[in-house]
């Protein structure tokens, strides 16, 4: 589908890796590019806040990302929300998770050159971008892990990295939380991501009567793209 301009009425939903920031060989290697946080500001004027970053990164890390702007949003795929006003909140009913998991696997990987554990508040993910002969390895010892605790925890496959989450903890939980209140309320989401844990978000878009966009199979390229498309002018700004 063509992808239509940005319009004053909506609220737009944004994932962070994949989607505004091009995917880095670690997690912590991603770079902002110049512009992105002056294209994000701009947005948020005109569309009166409603803009919110939806990503399975952790509040913190997010917003060091965006510093110094502080976007409401759904946090460790929306485990945690921020709403229009600054206030946090988490799914109340989030399961701890088990203590002795982030330790295990940092011994286990220790052996798997390339490897990178990250941790969450919520879960956690092991990264294989570099060093892809440990995917099925990395895949294997985390379904090992959640055996026992398939009820309140779920792995996923992400790009280049196998993800264990909270069940309850999804994008399109996020999205209909963030619609129910100002400034998101009675305006027309759209979500934009590019990842499995992002079709969540853009059903939750659609079903609220908005779009769901992914960067692949509509924008046709990468996060440049996306930026291109958040930075073009209000329709009545531009060139005749
Ligand atoms: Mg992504």
């Amino acid at each position: 589908m063509a992808i239509p301009a940005i319009e004053d009425h909506w609220a737009v939903f944004l994932d962070l890796d994949g989607t505004l920031l091009d995917l880095a060989p670690r997690p912590d290697a991603v770079v902002v590019p110049t512009g992105l946080i002056a294209t994000l500001e701009g947005l948020v004027q005109r569309l009166g806040g409603a803009v919110a970053i939806v990503t399975g990164r952790a509040r913190d890390v997010a917003d060091t990302l965006l510093a110094p702007l502080m976007l409401p949003g759904g946090f460790g795929h929306g485990a945690e929300l921020r709403d229009g006003a600054g206030r946090i909140r988490t799914i109340d009913t989030i399961p701890a998770m088990p203590a002795d998991w982030a330790p295990r696997l940092a011994a286990e990987i220790a052996t798997w050159p390339g490897v990178i554990l990250e941790t969450k508040p919520h879960g956690l993910v092991l990264h294989h971008r570099a060093a892809p002969q440990w995917k099925d390895a990395t895949r294997d010892v985390l379904l090992a892990l959640l055996r026992g605790h398939d009820d309140d925890f779920t792995l996923m496959p992400a790009h280049m990295a196998f993800e264990i989450r909270p069940r309850v903890a999804t994008k399109g939980r996020a999205v209909r939380a963030l619609m129910q209140a100002a400034p998101f309320h009675a305006r027309r989401p759209v979500f934009v991501g590019d990842d499995v844990t992002d079709e969540d978000g853009m059903e939750a878009a659609r079903a609220l009567g908005g779009l769901g966009l992914h960067v692949g199979r509509d924008f046709h390229g990468g996060p440049a793209q996306v930026r291109a498309w958040l930075a073009q002018p209000e329709a009545r700004h531009a060139a005749p």
